[in-house]
């Protein structure tokens, strides 16, 4: 039995929803991570981290830490934060690129874990991710990085990270996906119905032959 904390960042979406309740079910205790950089969906999905953790609530499960790593001053007008221009579903992932993103969220969450003695930080990135700051070679050279840094050891990891969406979704049986949020527009907290990622979210439901249940402000444009 691996009892090991894991530290883990959420964000509230399908991925990193699987990943909870497959480190959960390795029986790793799980620290729930949560980086609030200030993006416009992101109370939204603390609201659906919060849901989901409350629905899997597990002996192993420790209270979530939500860490602030505000970007307004780094991306200025960017879409992310004034929701002008958010990417449609006819548009490909690699329009949702945002400027050192797991760069930002791996070194707070990183440095926090060392600050509180934990030695695994997981990160729910899959295999066709197209974003070099997802690949093995960036978890590896941060990973390095970290340590040279001077801390405690601490081990980077991307368990889903050669797994393809359709194979992290034949992990999702029991896992309340419609208690998540993956929408990159919200529109009253409610998922847009027409972004990037409600059209993913869709065809996630739709492959998985699961009712999607979530209530989308807009069909499909
Ligand atoms: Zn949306």
């Amino acid at each position: 039995m691996c009892r090991t904390t894991t530290a883990l960042l959420l964000s509230g979406g399908l991925d990193s929803a699987v990943l909870l309740a497959h480190l959960l079910g390795q029986k790793h205790r799980v620290q729930p991570l949560f980086v609030r950089c200030g993006l416009i969906w992101e109370e939204a999905e603390l609201a659906a981290t919060q849901r989901l953790l409350k629905a899997l609530d597990s002996h192993n499960l420790l209270p979530l830490i939500v860490l602030e790593q505000p970007v307004a001053d780094l991306y200025g007008p960017h879409w992310s934060l004034t929701g002008r221009g958010v990417p449609g579903a006819d548009t490909p992932d690699e329009a949702m690129y945002l400027p050192g993103r797991n760069l930002l969220l791996l070194t707070k969450a990183a440095l926090w874990c060392q600050l509180h003695g934990v030695q695994r930080l997981a990160l729910g990135v899959l295999g066709p991710n197209p974003f070099a700051d997802a690949s093995q070679a960036f978890f590896d050279a941060l990973q390095r990085a970290v340590q040279l840094a001077g801390g405690a050891p601490l081990e980077l990891l991307r368990p889903f990270g050669n797994l393809t969406k359709d194979q992290v979704l034949k992990l999702a049986d029991g896992v309340p996906l419609e208690l998540t949020f993956s929408c990159a527009d919200p529109q009253q907290g409610l998922h847009c119905g027409r972004c990037n990622k409600c059209h993913e979210r869709r065809e996630v439901f739709r492959r998985l032959g699961r009712k999607d249940p979530t209530v989308y402000a807009h069909s499909p444009s």
